[in-house]
């Protein structure tokens, strides 16, 4: 039986601590022709910058461009100094937001029950999580990847429904190729991309083949056609080649 792939390409962009408010304005008025250049070819678009550029992007950017946070607390309020909330994005028209990148797993102690509580929250505010999983390099080499990415999926995800993860994005980002130059290969990509796939689809059932799985880790526009290719690789979230407007239209202009 042929498979016909309807889940729609997405490029995301992690800015992580980088940009000035000011940088971040320029980025956004120079981005809005590839918006438009990535509808005609049916991609979306996106970009992640610090909760402090999210309103400057969000009012210059092409009103198409998803803006995500890097993260958000699961309360809504109360005394959680130097948390922001969801009521507070989404004063902004901010709807997406990263759930448990690894950086914030090493130096923010997120655990998969914290990521568990942000994405539930998300969701029941009508927002999309993207939710990152991967596991380090210690980890890859015990041949241990599955099983910790399976885990993280499991305990982030559990108690939702199949009509609540509709939306979901999960994000497979091997720890050791994030900002290393260490690419994951194609098959590694696919591999660990269906087995995530797999295991939504035991969890929540056909719903699992429109979620859409993206892969992250020293993605350029060099290697992001191959990894596109991949059945079960329905877009790419970037860090360092997101950061400069060219780089960020050639690694579209090599998708598309
Ligand atoms: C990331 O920050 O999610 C990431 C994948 O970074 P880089 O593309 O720089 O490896």
């Amino acid at each position: 039986m042929w498979f016909v792939n309807m889940r729609k390409k997405l490029l995301l962009g992690n800015w992580k601590m980088n940009k000035l408010a000011s940088e971040a304005k320029q980025f956004a008025v120079a981005s809005s022709s590839l918006v438009e250049k990535a509808k005609l070819h049916n991609i979306d678009l996106g970009v992640a910058p610090t909760y402090l550029s999210l309103s400057i992007v969000k009012e210059n950017a092409n009103k198409d461009m998803i803006v995500a946070a890097q993260n958000v607390h699961f309360n809504s309020s109360g005394a959680f100094t130097g948390e922001i909330s969801i009521p507070m994005l989404k004063e902004f028209g901010i709807n997406w937001a990263l759930i448990g990148h690894s950086e914030r797993r090493t130096y923010d102690n997120e655990t998969n029950e914290k990521c568990h509580a942000k994405i539930t929250a998300l969701i029941a505010n009508d927002m999309v999580p993207v939710y990152c999983v991967g596991e380090t390099l210690s980890q890859f080499e015990a041949n241990r990847t599955k099983e910790i990415v399976e885990r993280q999926v499991r305990e982030g995800l559990k108690d939702l429904t199949s009509a609540l993860v509709k939306n979901l994005v999960v994000a497979y980002e091997p720890v050791w190729s994030i900002g290393t130059g260490k690419n994951a290969s194609t098959e590694i990509a696919e591999e660990v991309c269906k087995f995530i796939r797999d295991t939504l689809k035991d969890m929540f059932g056909d719903v699992a083949d429109e979620i859409r799985i993206l892969y992250g880790g020293s993605v350029k526009p060099e290697n992001i056609r191959a990894y596109l290719s991949c059945p079960n690789v329905d877009g790419a979230l970037v860090g360092g080649a997101s950061l400069k407007i060219d780089s960020y239209e050639a690694l579209l202009d090599n998708i598309m």
